[in-house]
């Protein structure tokens, strides 16, 4: 196996033009379990953790990009407060060894429904940005994933960073598993408030063959909450939305839980959620940007 080890962005979009059968390998926390069971074996292995431009994030015109290489560790303390709901979902990945070492980037490039990144990206519109010799380009989240633990990318393509507004509203993440850490979703669920846009975004993890949002439930429930005078959330609206929610989903029946069981948890998780956010933003809590 031949190890390539890339000390510049640069040389690293080079190496994938040259080997674009090339395994890029970032935290190692999904390619090396790959590895170990003897699941992919690949001719070459393409170190992304010498490229400094991957580990950096930054904000301009208020958006922010974020490189791939920067773990959930970070995503928590130092993007907390400008992404809550992703800061959220970090924080119930793997273990602290994981949260250190996986990435954001290395997520997207696995691609799995389960990804617990995935949602609320979603949620927030991010785009991804994404990079070969030949030139740039940004895709949105939600055209990203194009099939189970398949993505957008070309072959001679590497995942740069992703973009993303602050949270401009309350933003929340659910997930259901079979204990509280160090688990593969069950299914899980991603909500944000736009209140300047009066727009909700939703994302759903676990849920379909890839990751995906509720656009019936977010056209819906943007036109029903009454963003101006805060009033309290109708139940037959909480209701509604998490019917909504559920019918967006697409689950199968597998190991960890049946089809009828994600279905009912991505209701309950959608109105729990909800009711979340929408206290948060009546009591003006987080109005950040
Ligand atoms: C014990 C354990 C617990 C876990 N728990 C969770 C969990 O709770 N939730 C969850 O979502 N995941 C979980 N995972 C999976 C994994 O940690 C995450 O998917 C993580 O984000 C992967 O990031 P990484 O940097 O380790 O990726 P790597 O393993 O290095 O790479 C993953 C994939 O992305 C590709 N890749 C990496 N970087 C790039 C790039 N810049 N451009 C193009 N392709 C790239 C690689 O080629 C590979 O296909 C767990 C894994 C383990 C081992």
């Amino acid at each position: 196996m031949d190890f390539l080890r890339p000390a510049t962005w640069r040389e690293a979009l080079e190496a994938k033009a040259a080997h674009p059968d090339a395994t890029p390998i970032a935290g190692g926390t999904d390619v090396m379990v790959e590895i170990n069971f003897d699941r992919r074996r690949p001719d070459v292995l393409l170190d992304l953790t010498r490229v400094p431009e991957l580990t950096t994030w930054s904000e301009t015109d208020g958006v922010l990009r974020i490189g791939a290489g920067v773990p959930y560790a970070r995503l928590i303390d130092e993007l907390g407060d400008r992404l809550p709901g992703l800061a959220i979902a970090s924080r119930t990945v793997g273990s602290p060894q994981i949260r250190n070492r996986g990435t954001l980037g290395g997520n997207l490039g696995s691609a799995s429904p389960a990804g617990d990144a995935h949602p609320p990206l979603l949620a927030s519109d991010a785009r991804i940005e994404v990079e070969s010799v030949r030139g740039t380009r940004t895709v949105p989240v939600a055209e990203f994933f194009t099939g189970v633990k398949r993505n957008a990318l070309a072959e001679d393509e590497l995942i740069a960073a992703v973009h993303v507004a602050p949270a401009s509203g309350p933003q929340q993440f659910s997930k259901v598993g079979t204990r509280n850490a160090m688990v593969i979703a069950v299914c899980t669920f991603a909500i944000a408030l736009h209140p300047e846009q009066q727009r909700v975004g939703t994302g759903l993890g676990s849920a379909a063959p890839t990751p995906r949002r509720a656009r019936d439930a977010e056209e819906f429930l943007s036109a029903e909450l009454d963003w101006a005078g805060r009033r309290p959330l109708a139940e037959s609206v909480a209701q509604r939305f998490g019917e909504l929610v559920a019918q967006a989903s697409s689950p199968i029946d597998d190991v960890r839980g049946t089809a009828d069981y994600r279905r009912h948890a991505l209701a309950v998780m959608a109105r729990r959620t909800l009711s979340w956010v929408w206290e948060e933003h009546r009591s003006g809590r987080q109005e950040c940007a």
